[in-house]
């Protein structure tokens, strides 16, 4: 403002000045003269100046701002700062933008904006992997012609969205997908996606489980209330039927006890808090006592061999005695009387290994990849008969994975079943070097 009134006061006195010399020298028509033209002067200059400043304005960059000085260079300035300004502000806008868009992108639910016709405006690529669609190809699209599972219509229709939705075979047939709208602004939506494939396995999993045990626990408990029942009901005391009742009811209950003993072993197998307390194991010593518990169920009605090096391993005592006992308990109870039974422990390829041989039945090939599920039986009523409790070899499989080893099966139907436990090369022992690190060394 004030460069303006300077620039009009020189203007004044520059234009006063000159018309009072003209006037003194030649007369007022000259002095008149001589203001005109310097009025006009004044006048160009002004317009030229606003020519720029428009010609800027239709495309403004600060590289090529006019330079004027005065007024019109006083005006520059500000807009040179505003610029730089509006710049800085349009910079910082589109990096926090990006950065929201970096995260959509990053993030391992699916995110899908739609507009308020149900059209996509934008997708992350968790979005494209749930629903099988692409950005590129699908913007612009109605989700119901790419959604087409008239559970999603009826939800996107009912406006209840408190709820997600659990939507089976989207995208991928055996993929669960959990979507769930969330309302925003102008009726736009954002369309959330998490894959609870594998939650939804782990729960079938466990309603199975459930079920199961339930199952497992009712018969024997029927059994024992049947018998229980004729007992109360007798009129007299006798004494054959309440000893073969007792006899039975024992049977029932130590078939209970496994059950449990079996489900507690596993529980504890499956804490990740129960972690794994090593030492070096006398499998030799152990493989002995497995053999010789195994022989007085046997009854000798199988010939058992063994065939074991004096190799220790790196374990845990129990649970590998728990899983080879397992083991060597399956052969005699899947094996017809006279069959032959062969244990083995030793290195085999600088791995540890422990097999049981049998020449039973064998199993056919459709069951082989099922039988470490828990209750899997290929026989069920040849499993129970026997004493089976169906957890066996889930928890001979757990007792391996936690110890790094691995489960073989190799069998066939008629061709008998051989169940290797392999271990890793490193938790092998030899004998002396183990025994060394058992014994104290005492000082003499
Ligand atoms: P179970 O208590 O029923 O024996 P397991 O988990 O130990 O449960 O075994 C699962 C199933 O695998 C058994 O029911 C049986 O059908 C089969 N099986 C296990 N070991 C053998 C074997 N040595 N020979 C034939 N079948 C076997």
């Amino acid at each position: 403002m004030r460069a303006w009134i300077g620039r009009l006061a020189s203007i004044a006195a520059i234009a006063g000045a000159g018309a009072l010399l003209t006037g003194y020298i030649a007369g007022a028509a000259f002095a008149a003269l001589f203001l005109f033209a310097y009025l006009v002067f004044a006048v160009a200059i002004a317009l030229r100046a606003r020519a720029r400043l428009a010609g800027w304005l239709a495309d403004p960059s600060t590289d090529d701002m006019p330079d004027d000085d005065g007024t019109w260079g006083e005006i520059y300035a500000r807009l040179h700062r505003m610029l730089r300004e509006q710049a800085a502000s349009r910079a910082s806008m589109s990096h926090a933008l990006w950065r929201f868009r970096q995260a959509g992108e990053a993030m391992p639910d699916g995110v899908l904006v739609l507009d308020a016709g149900n059209r996509i405006e934008w997708m992350n690529p968790s979005a494209e992997g749930h629903f099988g669609i692409t950005f590129k190809g699908d913007r612009g699209q109605a989700i119901t012609n790419l959604i087409r599972h008239p559970a999603f219509a009826g939800y996107l229709d009912a406006q209840h969205y408190g709820e997600p939705l659990l939507l089976k075979g989207s995208g991928e047939a055996d993929r669960v997908l959990s979507v769930q709208l969330v309302p925003y602004g102008n009726h736009e939506k954002l369309l959330l996606s998490r894959d609870v494939t594998r939650w939804e396995r782990l729960e079938a999993v466990r309603r199975d489980f459930v079920a199961n045990v339930s199952h497992e626990l009712r018969t024997p408990l029927t059994v024992m209330k049947g018998f229980l029942e004729t007992l109360s009901d007798a009129r007299e005391t006798d004494e054959k039927l309440f000893r073969r009742s007792l006899e039975l009811m024992t049977g029932q209950a130590e078939r209970m006890q496994r059950l449990v003993e079996d489900l507690l072993t596993l529980s504890r197998l499956e804490d990740s808090r129960y972690p794994l307390r090593e030492e070096p194991v006398d499998v030799p010593a152990l493989v002995q006592s497995v053999l010789a518990e195994a022989e007085s169920l046997n009854r000798g009605q199988h010939r058992i061999a063994s065939k074991v090096e004096p190799l220790w391993l790196l374990a845990n005592r129990e649970e590998i005695r728990s899983a080879f006992s397992n083991l060597v308990t399956n052969a005699i109870r899947y094996t017809p009387a006279g069959g032959d039974i062969l244990v083995s422990w030793g290195n085999e390829d600088g791995a540890p290994a422990f097999r049981v041989r049998d020449n039973g039945e064998g199993i056919a090939p459709e069951h082989v990849p099922r039988l470490t599920e828990r209750f899997y039986r290929v026989d069920r009523s040849r499993s129970r008969s026997s004493g089976g409790t169906g957890l066996g070899l889930a928890i001979v499989k757990h007792v391996l994975q936690r110890h790094q080893g691995r489960l073989e099966i190799a069998s066939g139907l008629g061709e008998g079943s051989t169940f290797s436990c392999v271990f890793p090369a490193a938790r092998a022992a030899p004998a002396s070097r183990a025994v060394a690190e058992v014994t104290p060394i005492r000082a003499a």
